[in-house]
């Protein structure tokens, strides 16, 4: 039996005429960026989230550097962010000019929140938290730090729609949230994608500015922007899979829970829930294990892909050489890069395909 890391045709053939419906529509609309349906998925999307704005974008990496750009932050600013994150999240930060300073993960792969107030200094503007893998970081605590020192909130809702801690949303807490459409997210496009929330009106205003040229009316360029429309096409298809959003991720829950309930290896560590089970929305699914390249070999000899989130951490990667880190700088998170290992978790991913992965790795 083979069984695929992921497979997005499955999401497409559930609802293949309503997608087929809308790309038509827009199609024969004649209208392909900045028109009705990216304004209606705005709207969509941002009560979705009960928030009062949303900018669509054209990708997440967007998102979060046009986010860090409209609160001004920039040149020589500290930016506090996880170690452990992907590196969109960094480079959102040094796009900027500003210095990301990493702050290691707790049991829950999440921001260790013991730790950010230690690396707070005079010229630290924010704190960039991340919702790794579908789980919402501790962000009762993260407020509070952040309105103690009165620091700048951004969230990375890259991996985590529709997650949720005391009735409100990934993305509501701080100033704004960041989401990426990547077609593999839980709200995925069928292409690039991404969006800001945010309930703070100049925000909305600077943001929806700089996607567009940094101009509200054409022609007349207020400040230095960027092109990061949301075209037609990808938010008429993305109003199409926010109306099945709540089924997409309550699906990816129950495979997780399978897994969690049926998966029983003494060498294999299973993601555990930090907060109630409305906190994770399990974008991934991420085990740990010393032997993950035994366990790896063992379950794509039985025809099961599975990947690595992440194998290198942005203090490692070669583009950051400038900023000197160095094997050992974050152990924890380095200890993590070496042993995590993501198990398929997809929408439509079928029943004997989930029975498959529980039974060899049970048997490893
Ligand atoms: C996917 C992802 C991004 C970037 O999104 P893109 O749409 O691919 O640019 C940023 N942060 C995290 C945590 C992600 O998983």
């Amino acid at each position: 039996m083979e069984v695929k890391f992921n497979i997005l045709n499955r999401q497409f053939e559930k609802h293949q005429n309503e997608y087929e419906t809308a790309a038509l529509k827009v199609l024969r609309s004649g209208w392909y960026i900045l028109g009705d349906q990216g304004k209606l998925f705005e709207e969509e999307f941002a009560t979705w989230n009960q928030a009062k704005f949303c900018i669509g974008l054209n990708s997440g990496l967007d998102a979060l550097t046009l986010a860090v750009k409209s609160l001004g932050i920039g040149d020589g600013d500290e930016v506090i962010l996880p170690a452990n994150t992907y590196i969109a999240t960094v480079l959102a930060v040094t796009n900027n000019k500003a210095i990301p300073i990493f702050v290691e993960p707790d049991e829950y792969y999440n921001m260790d929140v013991r730790q950010i107030e230690k690396v707070i200094t005079n010229r630290t503007k924010a704190i960039l938290v991340v919702h790794l893998y579908g789980q919402i970081a501790d962000m009762i605590q993260i407020q509070a730090i952040a309105k103690k020192h009165g620091l700048y909130l951004i969230e990375d809702c890259a991996q985590s729609h529709g997650a949720m801690l005391k009735g409100k949303k990934a993305g509501t807490f701080g100033d704004v949230g960041c989401f990426s459409f990547f077609p593999t997210k839980n709200l995925g496009a069928f292409g690039d994608g991404g969006a800001v929330v945010t309930n703070n009106e100049s925000i909305a205003e600077t943001v929806k500015m700089l996607r567009n040229y940094g101009s509200k009316v054409k022609y007349l360029n207020e400040i230095e922007g960027a092109n990061s429309r949301l075209d037609e096409m990808q938010a008429s298809l993305l109003r199409v899979k926010l109306e099945h959003i709540e089924e997409i991720n309550s699906e990816r829950k129950n495979i997780a829970y399978q897994y969690i309930a049926q998966i029983k290896n003494d060498i294999v560590q299973l993601p555990k829930l930090s907060h109630s089970k409305e906190g994770h929305v399990f974008h991934l699914f991420v085990i740990r294990t010393k032997d993950r390249e035994e366990l790896q070999r063992h379950l794509k000899e039985h025809g099961i892909e599975t990947q690595i989130h992440y194998p290198v951490p942005p203090h490692l990667a070669n583009c950051y050489k400038r900023l000197n880190y160095k094997i050992g700088s974050f152990p924890i998170t380095e200890m993590y890069a070496n042993e995590l290992l993501s198990l398929p978790i997809y929408y439509g991913m079928k029943s004997d395909e989930i029975n498959w992965v529980i039974s060899v790795i049970n048997k490893f």
